[in-house]
């Protein structure tokens, strides 16, 4: 900012304060006849007889009217009159001499003597020279006075606004400037000079051409002139090569600018352009603008969040009803996400988050949403589709586009997701209500396996709420102890005694009876409780072995049902090595059963981890085998100990065919890997012969017991096999 010197003014009340007359004469006389001649109110009046006393005074005092003679005693009054030039002494001279050559006339009258008066012939006329002259220099320091304030008004206003922090411009009837100041220069590039004569449009920016049309030449001059509009302005070239953006954002406001009188008048005045001034608020509107984006979107993804999402569905419904068209929601959870978080950690996850985001964005279109809600959950809308198959096309390729892996961790991992859609209008008449119902089918498909997409049905409804109330009930479970371990006893036919127990869990639901896995496992996979549940069945298992131990049933073998998931905790062969030392087992007594799908998965480390239970002596079988993998590679792979046949071949076993070829194989596969057989689900003694005939020894099922409490299997060790068919025989029947 250019600093402003302003002058200081002689104030008005200095120019008409008292007169002082300086009468400079030789002659007493005349001195005192001067003096009597223009005294009078106000006036102050000095007299000097020579040149040296008068300069004297003049030096140190101000004078506002010399009356000088010519003939002084000391030096020439034309002498004096040189001294007041060169002195630049401020005040009026007035000739009173009795030599009237005109040559002395001429030299006073060039060292700027305002009048000449012969003595003592003009004297009579000098009171009235004397007035007038002291008029007139009151006049003259007043019009002194009134420019130079005017100078300073201007030059104050000027510096006002050219160091204004705004733009300030005039522009003429036709929208050309006719001024504008420095400010332009800093904020756009542009030389103001330049832009005098130029159109407005030349600073506006190109989409707010129109806008500017009804802002910057505005014409009205009452409360409904512009005000506070905003207004992006260009840049000239680049000046501001560092901003990203080409222009700065204004706050605009312009009146229209009259004239009282012309051609062309309205209503009495004429128009004659406008005035307006233009505020910066670029650094204002981008802060705004943060942070009505953060506020709206996802801090990790950028994508809209779950805000935005509903704001954007509520308006794709309103305006799917005006068009009668459909709108799709669908939620969508990246499965096994949680396994990315705990194995790599957050930053991993969170970079599989911001991948998985923009292939989601990849598979849409451009008008519609992809949100995230939170966590690994993510929203897409599609406004606008004309059927439900263009949901399930969408659906299909997001699933189609996860095949390819994700780096995490610096290796490849494969995400897939589980996806459920709903439908405007058919699903939900509001936006909470379509989010919930896709939500709904979303959760149907990871309880049916993951990896699909599901269409909502109403039905989905009920099963949701029933589930959402189980795993309530199942968290209050885990703590409240409610679950108790069945035994169902496993026999070998050439020992014709028990030789071990699978440990089954239970469920003492307060209201809904005793209930079986079939119908909770699966929550407490989905819902992440299992990992808690499996502690306590290991817990519970290895204590009941080892009093059996100690009680001397030595040959029992315990089996215990793990979950893939409990092979996504680092610490899993720790858990079961811990307790199979604390209750001091003989580690090949507890058997660990594990089921084709956890081989098929890609859980990190799952072979490293069984082998280093085998090293441990703890025992690996393969329950269900036959009705999930159909390559053997596995079995070489893997560190398995035994399979056990399913029960569906089992059940397969008829009187007719005494041969299953299901079976034969997989015999065939058990020997040649040298692997232990167990069959499951024997029910009939003619299942047993067939099995028995085919070289498999030890069988489970129906045919010798139920999975029974503790003290009821413990009853049965010893036991020959006719003994416990027949007690069998004998609990069915009392129980019919
Ligand atoms: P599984 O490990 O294959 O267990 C055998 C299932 O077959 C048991 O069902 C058992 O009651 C049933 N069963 C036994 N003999 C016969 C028979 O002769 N005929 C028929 N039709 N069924 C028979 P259950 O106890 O309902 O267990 C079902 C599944 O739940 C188990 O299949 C196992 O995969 C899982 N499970 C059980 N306990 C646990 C556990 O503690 N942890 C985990 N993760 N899963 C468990
Ligand atoms: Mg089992
Ligand atoms: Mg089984």
């Amino acid at each position: 900012m250019t600093a402003l010197a302003l002058t200081r003014l002689i104030e008005p009340g200095e120019a008409r304060a008292g007169q002082r007359i300086l009468i400079v004469e030789d002659d007493a006389r005349m001195r005192t006849s001067l003096r009597l001649l223009l005294d009078g109110p106000g006036r102050k009046i000095v007299e000097v007889g020579n040149g040296s006393t008068a300069i004297g005074i003049l030096e140190m005092e101000h004078v506002d009217l010399v009356l000088l003679d010519i003939g002084l005693p000391d030096m020439s009054g034309v002498d004096v009159m040189k001294w007041i030039v060169t002195h630049r002494i401020d005040t009026s001279v007035m000739i009173v001499s009795g030599d009237d050559r005109f040559d002395v006339a001429v030299r006073a009258l060039r060292f700027g003597a305002v009048e000449f008066v012969r003595k003592p012939d003009d004297l009579d006329d000098l009171p009235a020279k004397v007035d007038n002259t002291l008029q007139r220099r009151r006049l003259k320091a007043e019009h002194a006075l009134m420019t130079a304030r005017l100078e300073q008004s201007e030059r104050l206003h000027r510096f006002l606004i050219d160091n204004s922090p705004d733009i300030v411009y005039t522009l003429d009837q036709r929208g050309h400037f006719t001024f504008i100041n420095r400010r332009i220069e800093s904020l756009l590039g542009f030389d103001p000079e330049a832009l005098i004569g130029q159109h407005y449009a030349t600073v506006v920016h190109e989409d707010d051409r129109d806008l500017a049309r009804h802002v910057l030449n505005e014409r009205r001059t009452d409360s409904r002139a512009s005000s506070n509009i905003e207004l992006r302005l260009k840049q000239n070239g680049d000046v501001h090569a560092t901003r990203e953006k080409h222009f700065i954002v204004t706050m605009v406001s312009a009146i229209g600018l009259y004239a009282e009188s012309g051609a062309d008048q309205v209503r009495g005045q004429r128009f004659v352009g406008s005035y307006g001034v233009a505020r910066d608020i670029t650094e204002r509107k981008m802060a705004e603008e943060t942070i009505s984006f953060q506020a709206l979107h996802d801090q990790l993804t950028q994508l809209p969040n779950r805000r935005l999402f509903k704001d954007h569905l509520e308006l794709a419904m309103a305006q799917a009803e005006r068009y009668a068209a459909m709108v799709g929601v669908m939620f969508i959870d990246l499965d096994r996400f949680k396994l990315v978080n705990d194995t790599h950690g957050h930053l991993e996850g969170d970079e599989l988050l911001i991948n998985f985001a923009k292939r989601l964005r990849n598979c849409v279109r451009a008008g519609d949403t992809v949100a995230r809600q939170g966590g690994d959950e993510f929203t897409v809308l599609l406004p606008e589709i004309g059927q439900a198959e263009d949901a399930t096309t969408i659906a299909n390729k997001i699933l189609e586009e996860l095949r390819a892996p994700f780096q995490v961790g610096g290796q490849d991992f494969l995400a897939t997701a589980s996806i459920g859609i709903s439908l405007y209008p058919r699903d939900g008449d509001n936006a909470d209500l379509l989010l919930k119902n896709a939500d709904i089918a979303m959760y149907e498909v990871k309880a049916n396996g993951k990896n699909a997409f599901q269409q909502f049905a109403p039905e989905m409804s009920l099963i949701y709420q029933e589930r959402i109330e189980l795993e309530n009930d199942l968290r209050r479970a885990i703590n409240n102890a409610e679950f108790v371990l069945h035994f169902q006893p496993r026999i070998s036919v050439s020992h014709d005694r028990v030789v071990g127990v699978e440990a089954l869990i239970r469920w003492q639901h307060p209201t809904q009876g005793l209930l079986h896995p079939s119908g909770f496992i699966g929550l407490a996979e989905a819902s992440g409780l299992i990992c808690a549940i499996s502690d306590w069945v290991l817990d519970d298992a290895c204590a009941r072995l080892a009093r059996w131990q100690r009680a001397g049933h030595s040959e029992i073998r315990m089996s215990v049902n793990l979950s893939p998931l409990d092979f996504q905790r680092d610490d899993l062969v720790e858990r079961i090595a811990s307790r199979v030392a604390s209750f001091g087992l003989p580690p090949d007594m507890l058997e660990i059963e594990i089921t084709e799908n956890l081989l098929l998965q890609d859980i990190p480390d799952v072979i490293e981890k069984l082998r280093q239970l085998r090293s441990r002596g703890v025992r690996i079988a393969i329950d269900d085998f036959g009705t999930r993998y159909s390559s053997l590679n596995y079995l070489r792979r893997f560190p398995i100990n035994s399979i056990k046949i399913d029960q569906s071949f089992v059940r397969d076993i008829f009187a007719e065919e005494r041969v299953s070829p299901i079976i034969q194989a997989i015999v065939g596969i058990a020997r040649g890997f040298g692997l232990h057989l167990v069959a499951e689900g024997v029910e009939t003694p003619f299942q047993q012969q067939v099995l028995a005939e085919q070289g498999c020894d030890e069988m489970q099922g129906f045919l010798y017991a139920a999975p029974l409490p503790a003290v009821a299997v413990e009853a049965m060790f010893g036991c020959s096999i006719a003994a416990l068919a027949a007690s069998r025989h004998e609990s069915i029947a009392k129980s019919a």
